[in-house]
Order: C-alpha cells, then structure tokens, then sequence
C-alpha cells in the first residue's frame, strides 16, 4: 500500500482502545489520526486523559501521546481527520446505535466491537476467517440508509472466536455440527475498567455475566448465516447451549466445549489434522494481522492456559486443546483466545483489513 489510510478511535481511553492505540502503532496500512472519547476526556492529550489508568503493559506509545482527545459527539472534528472509525465504547444500546449511525451518515466506515448492531440484519458480524463473504451486504446497508460512502461493520462477542474458528474448521471439511454446550471462563478485562470489584473476583467465580448467554448462543448463528433478500438470514441449526462466568483472569477468555456431530463424525487425529492445517482466508489475502497459524493445537495434557496462550500469534491466534472422546456427546475440547485483542481491537483490525481488501474502506 502506498498511502496509509487514516483512521480514528472512539472510545480511545477505554480497556479495549487501548489496545488499539497498541496494535496500531506501525501498522503497515492505518494511521491513528484522530482519537475521541466522552466529554470528560475531551480536550486533554491523550497522555493525560489515560494517566492513572493505562493498562498496557508497554508504555503509551509516542505516536499518541500529544494527541488531542475529541469528544465523539462532535463529528465535525472527525471531518477531514480520517477515512474511517474503530469504536469501542461504554454506552447503552441506543446511545451505541445514534453514534455510530452519526459517523456512518457523514461517510465514515464504522468498524465497531460494540454489540449496539450485530443483530441488525443488513449490518455485518464479521469473523473474517469465516464469514468474509457477509462484507457484501455493504452495498444493501448503504442503500437502506441513504448513505454513499458511510457503513457499519461489526465485531461479534470477544469470547466466541474461541470455539466458532475450531468448529468453523471442521464443518469446511464437511463435517456437520448437530448440537454443542459451551462454559466460559472469561478474563476481567472483558469487563472494562475498573470492572467487577476485587472484592467480588478474588478467591471467586460469579456464575453470570448479563446477556453474555445469549450472545454466545445466537451470534454464531448469524456468522455462520447467509445473504438472501438483502439481508442476512441466520443458519439455526446447530443447538447450542452456553454457560458464561467470570473468572479472576485478567486477560483470555476460555471456552470447554463439548460436541456431537450429525452424521459423518471424524476421527481424533482428523480432527487435529483439520486444526493444524487450517487454511485461513485473511493469511491467504495478505491481511497484515492475520497469523500464520490461526488455530493453535497444543498436545500438552494441561493447555491451554491463559498466561501461557493468550498472547499465541500476536493474541490474535486461537488456541485449543484437550480434545478427548465425550460421554455424552461426541468430543470435547478447551478454546482459548485473547478478549481485548482477537476478541476485541485485533479482531476489529482484521476486519478492517479485510474491508481495504475488498475495497470498502478507501484511502
Ligand atoms: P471501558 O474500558 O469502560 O471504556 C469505555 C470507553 O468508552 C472509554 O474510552 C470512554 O471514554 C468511552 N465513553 C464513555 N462514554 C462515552 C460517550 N458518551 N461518548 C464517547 N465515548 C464514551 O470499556 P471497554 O472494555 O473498552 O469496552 C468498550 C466496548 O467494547 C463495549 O461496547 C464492550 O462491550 C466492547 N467490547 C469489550 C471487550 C473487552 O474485552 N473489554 C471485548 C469485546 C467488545 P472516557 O474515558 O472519556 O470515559
């Protein structure tokens, strides 16, 4: 790429802007150049605006640092700025749905891990290994909306890459899922700053997080959906029943899966085969943050382990383990992925990615 395409970050300040302002540093294709929050960061650099609250483990990176933050509100200062727009932030639904759709009408391509939109049926959910194909809804959603250059796309829920990639693996190979249950154990970052209280999580599992059951049970039916009529139509077929917890980890969500196939079942080794020889469409298109293997099987009796694994391939890669036979179903294994990166800012990168290569995001 010659010019660097320009982009923004609204919700700059927050748990997962953050890792964005980390992700973003040299990255071959994007340049931060416009950073909001809400109103009490306005105006500050963004040194100051994180001060006391940074939570990456490098230091705010000098590309940054004398930034000014904006306050979202106030799209005119976007304007000029950048060609398009990550957005993570702490807001109700429909605040969520009137920024976003704020920054889509003035032309700006939203790529968002906000949950405001992913049910929206001519709005994207993107995991670009899987469902690449839905970018081709863009067209539609611009239609249905007035707007020319403007879209939302959106990131699913920051713990279900961790069993939709495995499983994703191996329906490619034709193999049918029939029906699944699911516990997660999720990170505390998941939650945001400052999050649940120490008080709460040390020494404890809390055995609900609002509305994260039923993410993980429908989101997947929409990624692994199809376009029909100008929108995307779910595929309900596989049953799925999840189990949400929080647990005292700071960053990694980790899923126990266990499933039964419908009809043709494969082998142990072929379904470790599948895993290691994943063909990754992002690897594949060149996609700077694609890794090079996106699905990691460790052979370790005891993997994987978020201190270990989270940070596998950049934090971007899935790691999965402790595949054995299931006396109920057919196997079960542990998925593992990084929340605040492929779950959150890398998995919004990726996209991203994706959307320059398809052509909906311009210089
Ligand atoms: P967070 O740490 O609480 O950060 C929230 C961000 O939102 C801050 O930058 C905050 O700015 C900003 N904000 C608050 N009110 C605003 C307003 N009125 N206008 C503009 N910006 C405003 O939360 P987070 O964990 O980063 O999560 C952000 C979003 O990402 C949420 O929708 C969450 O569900 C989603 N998500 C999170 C994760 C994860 O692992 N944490 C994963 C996937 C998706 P100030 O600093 O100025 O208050």
């Amino acid at each position: 790429m010659n010019t660097k395409i320009k982009a923004g970050i609204i919700g700059a300040t927050g748990m997962v802007g953050q890792m964005f302002i980390k992700l973003l540093e040299n990255h071959p294709w994007f340049d931060v150049t416009y950073l909001a929050a809400s109103a009490s960061s306005a105006g500050k650099t963004y040194s100051q605006a994180v001060q006391g609250r940074w939570h990456v483990s490098s230091e705010v990176p000098s590309y940054v640092r004398d930034l000014m933050v904006e306050d979202a509100s106030n799209v005119e200062k976007a304007i000029g700025k950048c060609s398009f727009v990550f957005c993570a932030v702490s807001l109700g639904k429909d605040e969520v749905k009137a920024l976003e759709t704020l920054y889509a009408s003035r032309g700006f391509a939203v790529v968002s891990a906000n949950s405001a939109y992913r049910l929206t049926p001519d709005v994207p959910m993107l995991i670009p290994e899987i469902n690449y194909e839905h970018v081709n809804i863009i067209p539609v959603q611009q239609k249905n909306n007035g707007w020319d250059k403007g879209f939302i796309a959106v990131k699913p829920n920051c713990s279900i890459q961790s069993y939709m990639i495995p499983l994703h693996a191996l329906m490619a190979k034709g193999y049918k899922i029939k029906q699944m249950t699911l516990v997660t154990l999720q990170g505390l970052s998941g939650a945001g700053y400052p999050g649940p209280s120490a008080f709460d999580l040390i020494d404890n599992i809390v055995p609900l997080i609002k509305g994260e059951e039923e993410k993980s049970e429908i989101e997947p039916q929409k990624i692994f959906g199809s376009i029909k009529d100008g929108q995307i139509v779910n595929d309900t077929s596989i049953l799925m029943s999840a189990h949400c917890t929080r647990v005292p980890v700071i960053d990694g969500h980790t899923v126990c899966v266990n499933v039964q196939f419908e009809g043709k079942k494969p082998s142990e080794s072929e379904i470790i085969d599948c895993w290691k020889n994943y063909r990754s469409v992002p690897r594949e298109l060149g996609l700077p943050s694609a890794p090079e293997n996106t699905i990691i099987y460790k052979e370790e009796a005891d993997r994987p382990q978020p201190r270990k694994d989270r940070d596998n391939g950049n934090g971007m890669a899935i790691t999965v383990g402790r595949l054995r036979p299931c006396n109920v179903f057919d196997y079960r294994f542990v998925g593992l992925s990084h929340n605040t990166n492929r779950g959150a800012a890398g998995g919004a990168i990726l996209m991203a990615e994706l959307l320059v290569s398809k052509g909906f995001i311009k210089a």
